[in-house]
């Protein structure tokens, strides 16, 4: 059985100055100091990133953005590359995540491309998938999932993957307190392990990190991280305080 080293991602959103973002990243840094066998990422606002990434190095935390264009540079107003990212110090990239599909037109064709110039640019993409209320509720789970996660990674082979990371987030439990059961959660990470199996190989699919996001808190970490295919969390609200944050780093 692969060993699958947790990951606890905090996603900022658009909260926070660059100054508020390094003063947290400052307290997250001691905060985190001694913790041993996970991961933890924070992605603060682009203006952040730099000065952030400076409060960072050479500790435990790691830099990531919250989007990308897909391009290396060009005449995209208001876009940023994978190696602007790069340059400002980031090592991971969210993509697809349901804010984006939401308000700014965020499409499973899109997602594929910008999984590919992060992957070009040696950012771990974290690619971010999840149903709507009403799709849970019709029974279309399952099948929102595959189109998801198929069309995100169409035209990819097993190698161009290892470095992915997976973040399930129901869009009815993000920033509204409703978590996902334990075994709700288990439920949909185990189906999406076995359509990477199917997909691209088992070795893929085992070694594969699968985060679940959604109303994420120091109350609910621990019970969700004892299930068999849940491999760390990604948290929006519950990551803007370094206190909070860290106690669910510290799951365990
Ligand atoms: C998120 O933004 O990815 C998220 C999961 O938010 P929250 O933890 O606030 O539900």
């Amino acid at each position: 059985m692969v060993n699958r080293i947790p990951l606890i991602a905090g996603n900022w959103k658009m909260f926070k100055t660059a100054s508020e973002a390094v003063e947290t990243a400052g307290q997250l840094v001691d905060l985190v100091a001694d913790t041993t066998g996970v991961d933890i990422m924070i992605a603060p606002a682009f203006t952040a990133l730099d000065p952030v990434s400076k409060v960072v190095a050479d500790s435990r935390v790691g830099l990531g953005a919250q989007n990308l264009h897909w391009e290396k540079q060009g005449a995209y107003t208001g876009e940023i590359s994978a190696q602007m990212l790069t340059a400002s110090g980031c090592r991971y990239v969210l993509i697809g995540h349901s804010e984006r599909r939401q308000y700014f037109g965020e499409t499973d064709d899109t997602v594929n491309r910008k999984i590919r110039a992060a992957l070009d640019a040696d950012l771990l993409p974290v690619l971010c998938v999840g149903e709507t209320e009403g799709e849970r509720e019709s029974g279309q789970t399952f099948s929102v999932l595959d189109k998801q996660v198929k069309i995100g990674l169409q035209g990819y082979v097993p190698q161009d993957l290892g470095s992915l990371i997976i973040a399930y987030e129901p869009v009815w439990a993000i920033g509204t307190g409703k978590t996902a059961s334990r075994e709700q959660a288990q439920e949909v990470h185990q189906y999406i392990r076995s359509l990477i199996e199917t997909t691209f190989s088992p070795a893929l699919a085992g070694a594969m990190r699968i985060l679940y996001g959604g109303s994420v808190k120091p109350g609910n970490i621990t019970d969700l991280m004892d299930m068999p295919d849940i491999d760390g969390a990604l948290v929006g609200g519950a990551s803007l305080e370094a206190d909070s944050f860290s106690q669910i780093v510290k799951f365990n």
